[in-house]
């Protein structure tokens, strides 16, 4: 048996088809095949279909929350195992086990424990089939107390401003209330949206956010704080809080490393808080799984591939429907 027996190919999700014919479709569009698994609850790893996934239960009260119109049913399998992705709260990797081979599918990563989050932690497979957001040896994170310092300092530099933070609904909002805004003597308020995300993981995990709700009518005081998807970064109503309160932003991102982040996004100042690997954490991750073929997904898949093969790794990089070399030997 060849690993390139093993077929991989981007189709509305990665989808993998085994030398004993199952066919097993990692975050798909359309859950079906063999098996499916849904490694986390991020809007471009969702299904837009029902059917039956293999994810965390936390992932699947996400996804539930999140796609109200897809009913997935949680399943299991023996062959697959489910591992600590370290990415958000409930996220999860594959690790798939054949009769003479093994696969790892990654899901998106990190490998850094940080608050409630387990990191990441590689496992020898035969096939790996990693995220490379981040793949560029330039997105290199600086330690977290960093972020958290530079962010108090700017709080601080103001006090008498009202400041709205940005992140994703879900994942990085909540690493800005417990991270950022949690240990501050401000009152901190959010969305429903986020409060509703903050919910469903407090319930699953031991964790609490403390919030109060943002109310449009009573508006923001001198001193509050008002986290806010990143989504609402320049909706008019956001711009109109910013004139009639003069409040400051920040945007809290990996992409904040670019040094046209501030720009690109319109906010006052950014800040480095990534919920992925940088270059050299994914490159680590490849050593210590070691696979005999690696496949690369997502961001600059291409440039990780380069790197990884002047390793001397086997690899190839996923675009969307295009098939890969392996297709055709
Ligand atoms: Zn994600």
């Amino acid at each position: 048996m060849s690993v390139r027996d093993i077929r991989v190919r981007s189709e509305g999700g990665i989808i993998v088809e085994t030398p004993n014919g199952a066919e097993l479709r990692f975050d798909p569009r359309t859950p079906g095949g063999s098996h499916t698994v849904l490694s986390h609850a991020h809007a471009d790893h969702l299904p837009r279909e029902s059917g039956s996934v293999i994810c965390s239960p936390l992932t699947a009260r996400l996804a539930e929350h999140r796609r109200p119109n897809c009913c997935l049913r949680r399943a299991e399998h023996p062959t697959i195992e489910l591992l600590p992705a370290g990415h958000i709260a409930g996220s999860r990797a594959a690790l798939v086990r054949g009769d003479r081979w093994s696969l790892l599918y990654t899901g998106d990563i990190c490998t850094r424990s940080r608050d409630y989050l387990e990191g990441f932690e590689a496992q020898s497979a035969d096939v790996l089939i990693i995220e490379t957001t981040y793949g560029r040896s330039e997105y290199a994170f600086p330690p977290i107390e960093e972020t958290v310092r530079a962010a108090h300092e700017w709080l601080a530099a103001e006090p008498t401003r009202p400041a709205i933070l940005f992140g994703y609904t879900l994942g990085k909002a909540q690493r800005i209330l417990r991270l950022i805004t949690g240990d501050l003597d401000r009152r901190v308020m959010t969305t429903a949206s986020i409060e509703e995300v903050n919910r469903l993981i407090a319930d699953e995990l031991d964790v609490e956010f403390d919030t109060e709700l943002y109310d449009h009518d009573k508006g923001l005081r001198d001193d509050d704080i008002l986290v806010l998807p990143s989504q609402m970064i320049r909706t008019a109503w956001v711009e109109r809080l910013i004139e009639t309160t003069n409040a400051r932003t920040a945007g809290f991102s990996g992409w904040a490393l670019d040094r046209g982040y501030r720009f690109q996004r319109g906010v006052d100042r950014g800040f480095v808080l990534s919920d992925h690997c940088g270059f050299a954490e994914l490159a680590s991750v490849v050593r210590h799984v070691d696979p005999d073929i690696l496949y690369t997904c997502h961001g600059f898949m291409d440039a990780f591939a380069r790197a990884m093969t002047r390793e001397g790794f086997e690899t190839r990089s996923l675009r969307a429907n295009q098939r890969t070399f392996s297709d055709f030997v």
